[in-house]
């Protein structure tokens, strides 16, 4: 038999869906897997019904439907002032998924570098590399995830083509400031590079602080490619509905990507996406806010048993150091304990590295309902008296 692609051959299953399994299989409360445990807004999900029962369900327009184009091109405008024609510069893909694989596909060459930030969205590298391009790496370690300024000039060079860039970040719960931001836009400028920004987190930012999109910085516009996911911004993981922002050079080869990869996304769901994106202020404050108390909430229940807890900026991530309880395992054998042995699971960090991982660090997902985190908490708090008094 020939041999299939390499890449994907031998590649393990993501770790999202691996935890997913374990939890499941051990009746244990899945704080892995990124997801909300309560759905988005039911009015939403009501107008994306009512369009699915009484509206159209055939092809829409390849790029989108205009509902949703133009209501993306608005929320550009009102949250960060960007001036954006959802004719020519907004893209529909089926998630924000996609829409990073479109790009990558579209926008990057055999012979190429990306530039990538570890740790890394599990998509990212594989895909990097099915385009043939070379990954380089940076990394931002745990517990303070703090960008070396060298370290980032030092991986681009002239075949630099693109930096993917997640901000807020997952798992770090990192959001980048202004300076990280304006070197990384000054790197991109000064080596004639593109900029992916996987922003699905952007309206998840705590105390206080504000996204700002890199296509902001100046000189940036033109050069920059912003995803953003309804799965985030709604609470609706399942749907898969991602948008993409770019100027038209960028976007008419990333939307030819698309048009063979899914091609369209189902249009009741964008309809009902371009209606949610609408909501008032007090929407997306309460989408923050409310996270933010879960933060709180779980942060403070973390630390009360032991756990020391890296800062959290933004995204529904939070990250504890193992050591910090006496577990010296790895973060894949912690996390299989917790499982196994506490009846909570994480996710191990290292997962998102490429080699040389940080190894005692484990995410756990907090956008789960109030009694939810309380009873994992409490599973943690026995599990960890239980293991120290074992031993003591
Ligand atoms: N990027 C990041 C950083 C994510 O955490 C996720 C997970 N939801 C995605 C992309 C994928 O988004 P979607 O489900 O819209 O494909
Ligand atoms: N983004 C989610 C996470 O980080 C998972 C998405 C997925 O399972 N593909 O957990």
């Amino acid at each position: 038999m020939k041999s299939t692609n390499p890449i994907y051959t031998g590649l393990p299953t993501t770790i999202f869906e691996v935890m997913s399994r374990m939890a499941k299989e051990n009746g244990a409360i899945n704080l892995g897997q990124g997801f909300p445990d309560v759905d988005g807004p039911e009015d939403i999900r009501r107008f994306a019904a009512e369009e699915i029962v009484n509206g159209k369900n055939q092809y829409p327009p390849m790029m989108g439907v205009p509902e949703l184009r133009k209501a993306v091109a608005a929320s550009n405008k009102r949250f960060y002032g960007l001036d954006v024609d959802w004719e020519t510069e907004v893209l529909v893909t089926s998630g924000a998924t996609e829409a990073i694989s479109d790009c990558l596909a579209a926008l990057v060459e055999p012979g190429d570098e990306v530039v990538l930030i570890e740790p890394l969205y599990d998509c990212y590298l594989p895909l990097v590399r099915r385009a043939g391009a070379t990954p380089r790496l940076v990394r931002v370690t745990p517990p303070d995830w703090r960008l070396d300024a060298q370290a980032l000039a030092a991986a681009f060079s002239d075949r630099t083509k693109a930096v993917l860039l997640n901000n807020p970040m997952n798992p770090a719960a990192k959001v980048f400031d202004a300076d990280e931001l304006a070197l990384i836009a000054e790197l991109v400028v000064g080596h004639d590079a593109i900029a992916i920004c996987d922003e699905v987190y952007e309206h998840i930012l705590f105390d206080g602080r504000k996204h700002v999109p890199l296509m902001t910085l100046p000189g940036m516009r033109e050069r920059t490619v912003r995803i953003g996911s309804a799965g985030k911004t709604f609470s609706l993981t399942g749907w898969k509905v991602g948008y993409v922002t770019a100027a038209p050079w960028l976007l008419d080869p990333i939307t030819k990507a698309h048009q063979f990869t899914t091609f369209t996304t189902p249009p009741g769901l964008q309809k009902a996406v371009a209606y949610g994106l609408a909501k008032d202020d007090t929407y997306y404050a309460s989408l923050a806010g409310d996270l933010e108390a879960k933060r709180d909430r779980f942060a403070e229940g973390l630390a009360g048993i032991g756990f020391s807890v890296v800062p959290c900026a933004g995204t529904y991530f939070i990250t504890a150091d193992m050591r910090s309880v006496g577990v010296e395992d790895d973060d894949v054998t912690a996390c299989r304990r917790l499982t196994m042995e506490a009846g909570v699971t994480a996710v191990p960090v290292s997962a998102f590295y490429q080699s040389d991982a940080p190894t005692h660090f484990v995410r756990f997902c907090f956008s789960k309902r109030d009694a939810v985190l309380d009873a994992a908490l409490d599973r943690l708090a026995r599990w960890v008296e239980r293991k120290n008094g074992g031993a003591g």
